[in-house]
């Protein structure tokens, strides 16, 4: 691993923070308690922000908003075209502030600034103009019933819709719940993570500038058990859209089971496989292997953590893998050559590093890191471990940490055995020019994606979302706009019968 040269972006402009308060019906306003909680940075651990620490009140506030937008305002009710119109206009305000939400989301969550810039506010945007391009485009099936009726269904927007997000990546959880709840004609409360409240305010206020009537979309910043328990235990919002960890994807489902029987859908945690056969290219897999785990920290529910690699090219991925996580650089993620910033607070640090001594502990050989690095802010080498069994931690356990697990397999049958044995099953990574190969493992692979010869192949059009414990329901593609909508039957007889 390399540390990085201290020297930022030249063109790093660091914005004031200006959206620190919930947004209800159309009003950033403080929470009814006052009480507010505290941001940090993890580039520094100083504190970013104060912003508005919502409660069930204020929760039950931003559902009256959401409810009375969704029954009697105009958006559910406007024509899809000039839903796409203002989706558009939000679209555009995205990419004009790219550089400032950028900024935003790397001081917050620590995502690689020049990344967020060139890339990842961009594609948020593109995400909000992929649902735009599909509100006018929402309808249902003529049916051929049985006796002489005409039946068809209606696609109907599902509803008052709570939207709860992780911090990984604040602005793409953002878009890609609300775009397409929005071209649905939902609204929708926003809970973003405690950990990176501040951009979701952002595109609140982007949105109102768009021309996104008030009360569509409410941000309701604050805690999980608190906030997020209201929200998906509330009897008036008709779905809950989550992406988090599995343990809170159990609660949500348990609290809509006992309040109004509300949809769910979870997107959860993954330990997905990155599996490399003999006639791979080495050269070119070790960086992509690389990048497949300890991308944003590792803190990335599809991470490829456990990287099986067939027997006969084991001893050159490792050489090669040395050579590479030499000039692995962690720094500060504003500067342009850094491939690795900060954890993105003290609890997730301080679990990386315990699951690092758990692997020393249980017999896995340290290859290489294993050690906080020696500075202010929350950094953590780049850790990889060989010698690890599929029943210890590192294998079975999401880190969600720069951390890979390093394992040898001999056959086919053996690495799909393996690599299934995991209650998750978010993604997978297939390494191999053998057709055969390649259709075999990506047919018996339980996960929701499988990438072959590629990893992050992510695009707006592929939906995301696991198998197994890795939940259900999709995000991304048109599957994510279903769940957003619901059927509705409508049958007629064609001429008068005796059923009339
Ligand atoms: P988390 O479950 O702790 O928190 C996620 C969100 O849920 C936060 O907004 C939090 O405040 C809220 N929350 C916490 N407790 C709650 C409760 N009782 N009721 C309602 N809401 C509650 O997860 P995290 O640590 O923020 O994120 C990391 C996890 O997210 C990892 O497991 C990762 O794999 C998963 N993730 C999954 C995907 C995916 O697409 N499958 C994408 C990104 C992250």
């Amino acid at each position: 691993m390399a540390q990085s040269n201290g020297k930022l972006e030249h063109s790093v402009k660091i914005p004031e923070i200006k959206f620190t308060k919930l947004f209800i019906n159309g009003e950033f306003v403080n929470s009814i308690s006052g009480k507010t909680f505290e941001t940090i940075d993890p580039r520094t651990e100083q504190v970013l922000a104060q912003v508005a620490e919502g409660d069930k009140e204020d929760v039950d506030l931003a559902v009256k908003a959401a409810r009375h937008a969704f029954d009697e305002g105009p958006w559910p009710r406007l024509p899809g075209a000039e839903r796409r119109r203002i989706m558009l206009k939000f679209a555009d305000l995205v990419d004009e502030n790219a550089e400032e939400l950028a900024a935003i989301d790397t001081m917050d969550a620590g995502n690689l600034y020049s990344f967020a810039k060139g890339q990842y506010i961009h594609g948020a945007a593109n995400q909000i103009r992929y649902y735009a391009g599909a509100a006018d485009k929402i309808h249902g099936e003529t049916l051929k019933m049985s006796r002489e009726f005409q039946g068809y269904t209606l696609m109907e927007p599902i509803g008052v819709v709570g939207l709860i997000t992780p911090w990984n990546f604040p602005s793409t959880m953002f878009a890609i719940k609300v775009g397409p709840a929005l071209a649905a004609g939902c609204t929708v409360v926003v809970k973003p993570a405690e950990q990176t409240p501040l951009s979701a305010l952002y595109y609140a206020h982007l949105a109102k500038r768009a021309g996104v009537p008030d009360g569509v979309i409410n941000i309701v910043t604050g805690y999980g058990s608190t906030a997020g328990a209201a929200i998906s235990s509330h009897m008036d919002i008709d779905l809950v859209s989550f992406t988090g960890s599995t343990v809170t994807g159990h609660r949500i489902m348990q609290a809509a089971a006992t309040s109004n029987l509300k949809s769910v859908c979870l997107e959860l945690g993954g330990k997905s496989p990155f599996i490399i056969f003999k006639d791979a290219d080495v050269d070119k897999i070790v960086p992509l292997a690389l990048i497949g785990c300890l991308y944003n920290q590792g803190q990335i529910c599809v991470a490829g953590s456990r990287i099986f690699v067939q027997e006969e090219i084991y001893d050159k991925f490792l050489s090669k893998l040395e050579e590479h996580v030499k000039n692995w650089v962690v720094g500060d993620p504003f500067e342009p050559n850094v491939h690795q910033g900060p954890q993105v607070d003290k609890k997730q640090y301080d679990k990386v590093l315990s699951y690092i001594e758990l692997g020393k502990k249980q017999g896995a050989t340290l290859f290489s890191g294993g050690e906080a690095l020696d500075r202010k802010g929350y950094y953590i080498e780049p850790t990889i471990f060989t010698d690890v069994t599929d029943d210890m931690a590192i294998a079975t356990d999401e880190i969600f940490g720069p951390v890979m697990s390093v394992m040898k397999f001999k056959t086919v049958e053996e690495v799909i055995r393996r690599a299934n044995s995991t209650k998750y099953g978010l993604a997978a990574g297939v390494m191999t020019n053998d057709l055969n190969i390649a259709n075999t493992v990506s047919r018996s692979i339980k996960a929701g994606t499988i990438w072959i010869n590629c990893y992050f192949a992510f695009d707006d059009d592929l939906p995301i979302g696991g198998y197994k414990m890795s939940g259900f329901g999709k995000d991304m593609g048109m599957d994510a706009l279903q769940k957003y909508l619901k059927t509705k039957s409508i049958a007629t007889p064609i001429y008068n019968s005796p059923w009339l």
